[in-house]
């Protein structure tokens, strides 16, 4: 295969010999894509009869939009020693992300326009993917005072959510969902009650009663999601609903949806990948919030995904150090990485056994959650930014710590073996996965 990285830096090329997979059309043809100072200027079947242009061929390699992630901790500011945002940037390329939304549970939380401002130089400095900040929907994401939206979103604040926590109260939920739709952004809720929730760190069920974890029953998202749900009914807004986990939590979108409220709704890797058995191992990467439910609602998710009700999927990449994860189950801070693997468990997981086909699965990752958050990314489309994504999606792999860019090493997927292999990320035009082995974080 050639090597993509010598057009490094090419004002115009050719990507040729690719299969062109575009989701948002929902098509899949042999053909090649023209580039030009950083903008995609033609996507067309068959051969390229332009000569003269320099050329990549892709022979081999499946071409689509690059990938869009919605829900991703940079850890920084203030928790540099976990992920910063040019290592996060790090794991998006190398895992096929163009563009990442980060959530604002950072120290200080995202909750002021100089924050936004910081995040968004250390991306561009950085220059690994584009990263959209998720501004805290209220100071200090201490659920009292709304957070100035007015200067978030001018600063560039796509969303706002206290991810991490839920808004606590169903008045407060109010006055987040009328702020928010007066600049026509999503509230991204994490839905949990925290009083169900309790002191819990396993999904309620037959393992957490056999393994001796202390449970947080499903019904600890669920009553949050209904709660802002009947909130959504007065408060015309776009409410979307973070990392959901439970089969009653898809009834409830599901519902929702019928009644034509305003909601999207999103699921992670891990749960469907994962199910509570695979907590007999006690492997602390598996301490993730909310918990991973049981067989029945990795199925139902699933089901959610092919018929629409969950919209897209979202990594929930949520890095922890070494030294925090090695304790016992229960002492772990919840979370697992998912940036790299975040591809392969949906081919895996979704298109190898035949629940969608690859351009619906692509959907997941692409134009769908690109439009939830309202950003310019997940397309084909001539004259927008040549952010691409190069994979092989039968090639079969084994998630190796050595491998992994993030800083933490926090995933439930090491020593797994996935199908589907990214192989280039484009960014307006430039590899980037090209400087990764030179750029490897150490430690
Ligand atoms: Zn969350």
């Amino acid at each position: 295969m050639q090597d993509l990285t010598k057009w490094q830096g090419e004002r115009e090329y050719i990507i040729a010999n690719v299969i062109v997979v575009d989701p948002e059309k929902g098509s899949k043809t042999e053909g090649h894509v023209g580039i030009r100072e950083g903008k995609i200027v033609f996507v067309e079947p068959g051969d390229p009869d332009l000569a003269s242009i320099p050329l990549f061929d892709g022979r081999g390699l499946h071409l689509s939009p690059g990938f869009v992630d919605i829900h991703v901790h940079f850890r920084e500011p203030g928790y540099e020693y976990k992920e910063t945002i040019r290592t996060g940037s790090m794991a998006a390329a190398a895992g096929g992300f163009t563009s990442v939304a980060c959530m604002p549970n950072t120290n200080p939380a995202i909750d002021e326009k100089n924050v936004v401002e910081f995040i968004l130089r250390k991306a561009a400095e950085a220059g690994f993917a584009k990263v959209y900040p998720v501004a805290a929907a209220t100071k200090g994401r201490k659920g009292e005072k709304l957070s100035e939206y007015h200067d978030l979103v001018e600063a560039g604040a796509v969303a706002v959510s206290d991810d991490g926590s839920p808004v606590p109260t169903a008045q407060m939920v109010r006055r987040v969902m009328e702020y928010s739709s007066n600049f026509g952004i999503p509230f991204m809720e994490h839905c949990e009650d925290m009083s169900a929730t309790a002191d819990g760190v396993a999904r309620e069920g037959f393992f957490s009663t056999k393994l001796g974890l202390r449970g947080v029953p499903a019904y600890s998202e669920e009553i949050c999601l209904a709660r802002d749900l009947l909130v959504l009914r007065s408060v015309p807004s776009k409410y979307h609903a973070s990392h959901l986990s439970s089969r009653g939590s898809v009834q409830l979108v599901r519902e929702a949806k019928k009644r034509g409220l305003p909601v999207t709704a999103e699921t992670a890797p891990h749960y469907i990948y994962f199910d509570d058995s695979e907590l007999e191992t006690y492997d602390s990467c598996l301490r993730i919030n909310p918990p991973i439910g049981d067989n029945e609602d990795r199925d139902t998710l699933i089901e959610a995904l092919k018929d629409g009700t969950i919209d897209c999927i979202a990594s929930d990449h949520a890095p922890h150090a070494a030294h925090e994860k090695q304790v016992e189950f229960e002492y772990a801070p919840p979370g697992a990485i998912g940036l790299q693997t975040t591809f392969a468990v949906i081919m895996t997981n979704l298109v190898r056994p035949g629940h969608l086909g690859l351009t619906d699965a692509l959907s997941l990752i692409t134009h769908k959650p690109a439009r939830v958050i309202g950003i310019p990314a997940g397309t084909l489309g001539t004259g927008e930014a040549a952010d691409l994504t190069l994979f092989d999606p039968d090639e079969e792999w084994v998630v190796k710590e050595s491998s992994i860019v993030s800083k933490s090493k926090n995933s439930p997927w090491l020593g797994k073996k996935l199908t589907g292999k990214v192989k280039h990320t484009v960014l307006d035009g430039r590899v980037v996965t090209a400087s990764l082995e030179t750029n490897r974080v150490g430690g």
